[in-house]
């Protein structure tokens, strides 16, 4: 009888992807670097960031020497920036407690910053052939569908099942052929509307295709009745004669922890007031148009104001000098900027 790994392998070598970056060289370092960036990120989205990145950090021990602003600055526009936080410290956790050596010691890859079991799993499968089950939210929703898991992935119980599914079907042969075919039949074929069955190499077998249930596995999250939150906030551009902008990093934990910001009030009348007392700056009268972002879980909306110096001071009293920048646009410091705030940059020149 055919196994379910048989048959997505197979599938795999006619059909599956067999040509992105991280697929050639399969170091630790370079499967690691792609499972973190892919994780809530398509790959077409992330293969520009991938190569920029593999470039400037060819190894884990360059990575860890780097400043983090480097790195934020690598990682600007792909998004929940605690990735890249973790990733720097994974890398000085390697260099520093493994001779710049990726664990093999399964244990010693899942302690690393931001490495979970699924990930511990994906990196030593895919770049040592070491048997160890994925469980992605990809992967979930195939063990699902095929095996007929009711429930929510999220509740433990249908995790728990999941994962001895994922256990149970990982082969003892071809394991990074696999991995890399289970993943990609989520990622293209198993998606979550709509799936491609009459593609699937697991149709004839599958739960969910054989009771046509494929729209209610696994079952799907439950929406929360209440309404998005959103937050506005106020964005000071204070613009010097020379052109640059006044930047605050934000603080490391939070949203856009350790990114470059343009200093953020609560109101309008609160960076008024900052500008005039501490900058000397002059506030246009009227707002620029508002810029929206979507973060999972509320909407944020910016009220840029432009302000222009007459001197170039800053950072006395309320805000810390440490932490303030003057970016030149035309010479861009290699810092991290959050896509909104790369956007409102753009538009000043
Ligand atoms: S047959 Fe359809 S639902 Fe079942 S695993 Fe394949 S793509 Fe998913």
């Amino acid at each position: 009888m055919t196994t379910l790994a048989d048959a997505l392998v197979s599938w795999h070598s006619k059909h599956g992807r067999h040509d992105l970056p991280w697929q050639h060289d399969r170091t630790p370092w370079r499967v690691w670097v792609s499972e973190i960036m892919l994780q809530q990120t398509q790959v077409a989205t992330v293969i520009p960031y991938y190569e920029r990145f593999m470039r400037r950090f060819p190894d884990v021990c360059a990575l860890a020497d780097a400043p983090l602003d480097e790195v934020l600055h690598l990682w600007s526009g792909l998004g929940y920036y605690a990735r890249a936080r973790n990733l720097h410290r994974a890398a000085q956790r390697v260099r520093d407690d493994f001779g710049g050596v990726f664990p093999t010691d399964f244990a010693a890859v899942e302690s690393l910053p931001g490495i979970g079991r699924s990930t511990a799993g994906a990196i030593l499968a895919l770049s040592r052939e070491a048997r160890f089950p994925i469980l992605d939210g990809n992967v979930k929703r195939v063990m699902a569908r095929r095996f007929g898991i009711t429930g929510s992935p999220g509740e433990r119980a249908v995790e728990q099942r999941l994962w001895a599914l994922a256990e149970e079907h990982t082969p003892h042969v071809a394991v990074g052929a696999y991995t890399q075919a289970i993943m990609d039949l989520g990622a293209t074929v198993c998606v979550r509307t709509r799936p491609l069955c009459a593609l699937c190499p697991l149709r004839e077998e599958c739960h969910a295709y054989r009771t046509h249930r494929q729209h209610l596995i696994p079952a799907p999250r439950a929406r929360s009745r209440t309404a998005r939150r959103v937050r506005e906030v106020v964005m000071l551009i204070a613009q010097r004669e020379d052109g640059a902008v006044l930047l605050e990093r934000r603080p490391p934990q939070g949203i856009w922890g350790g990114l470059w910001c343009l200093p953020e009030f609560a109101s309008e009348s609160a960076a008024r007031g900052y500008a005039a007392a501490e900058l000397r700056a002059e506030i246009e009268a009227r707002p620029l148009a508002q810029v929206p972002h979507a973060f999972t879980h509320f909407d944020l909306v910016i009220t840029p104001l432009l302000a222009q110096c007459r001197e170039a001071r800053a950072g006395a009293g309320t805000r810390d000098a440490d932490q303030l920048l003057w970016y030149d646009m035309r010479a861009p410091a290699r810092v991290g900027l959050p896509a909104p705030i790369q956007q409102i940059l753009a538009s000043l020149t």
